[in-house]
């Protein structure tokens, strides 16, 4: 553990992930714009630098853990052939053709780029169920890969950048899309009396039994032909429509339900409506 780490941002994340790293003995280099939030890092033991040029000098590794693509294209470019030597990992949330558009920027400057994703919050970082997604340059990766796994599970998902971000966001979309159900069940049920907790409480266990069935709706979606063993788009349209009917009749909106309800009509529209409602996986594609 005698590598010696430069980490850029000093947000709720990378505030976590330079702690997880001292504690396991690393050397440190913080840097953060707003300089004051790195005093607690100092007193603890970490190098406080007062530019990124400071900073990345005593680091063999970069980490980079800031608001956006564009927060870390502002910091990085200065400092282009300064991170020559370096290995440069970027953990910052991006779409993938943002990750994709740094790497390349980065293999024009000659630097070793790895884009990573964080599957966790500032808490779990070095915990049990944290996970970290990893692509871009397999040789950085390889170098990297024991000061990541101190963070949490580390998964190298391939050569293209964008891999880990995509991941990511598809992983994100599915939560979200989670999440905003159980805010529809409890708009629902607040009508009557029913408190948030207690419908989230009914939700949970629902869904927990329900998430079993999510491979098997992946076997139709891999089978392409969506001859439908269980529910055809006919009959999911029907039930969807009660669900709207439903949440208008206790006077809420029914804004996050309705979208699902246009791909089934779109279905049926030409002519699918038979066919397994999975079939809407096919409609999603741009054209
Ligand atoms: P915070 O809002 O706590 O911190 C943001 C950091 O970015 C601060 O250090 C801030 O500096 C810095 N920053 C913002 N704009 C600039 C800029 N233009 N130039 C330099 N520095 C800038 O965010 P988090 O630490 O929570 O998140 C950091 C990254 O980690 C994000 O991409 C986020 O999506 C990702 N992430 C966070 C998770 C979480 O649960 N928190 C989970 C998974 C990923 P300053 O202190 O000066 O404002």
């Amino acid at each position: 553990t005698n590598a010696s780490i430069t980490v850029l941002g000093l947000g709720a994340m990378g505030s976590a992930i330079t702690a997880r790293l001292r504690e396991t003995g690393y050397d440190t280099t913080v840097w953060n714009r707003t300089a004051a939030k790195t005093e607690p890092h100092v007193e603890a033991g970490s190098r406080a630098a007062p530019t990124v040029a400071e900073a990345i000098k005593t680091g063999d590794f970069v980490l980079v853990v800031l608001l956006d693509h564009a927060s870390v294209r502002e910091q990085l470019e200065p400092v282009a052939d300064a991170l020559k030597e370096k290995v440069v990992i970027n953990l910052t949330t991006t779409t993938p053709n943002e990750s994709r558009a740094t790497a390349a920027w980065a293999a024009e400057h000659g630097i070793a780029y790895l884009d990573g994703a964080i599957m966790a919050v500032p808490e779990m970082i070095g915990g049990p169920g944290s996970r970290l997604l990893y692509s871009g340059d397999e040789n950085a990766y390889a170098i990297a890969r024991t000061i990541l796994e101190t963070l949490g599970t580390a998964d190298y998902e391939g050569t293209d950048a964008g891999l880990a971000s995509l991941k990511d966001m598809a992983l994100l979309s599915a939560m979200d899309l989670m999440f905003t159900g159980y805010v529809q069940a409890i708009a629902m049920m607040r009508t009557v009396g029913v408190s948030a907790y207690d419908t989230a409480e009914e939700v949970q266990a629902w869904l927990g039994a329900m998430l079993p069935h999510g491979r098997g709706l992946a076997e139709i979606i891999d089978g392409r032909t969506y001859e439908t063993g269980g529910q055809s788009a006919d009959f999911t349209r029907a039930a969807q429509a009660s669900m709207i009917t439903a949440s208008r009749e206790q006077g809420i909106r029914a804004d996050l339900l309705e979208p699902h309800l246009k791909l089934l009509n779109e279905l049926a529209a030409t002519g699918r409506g038979g066919k397994d409602w999975l079939a809407i996986i096919e409609l999603l594609t741009i054209k």
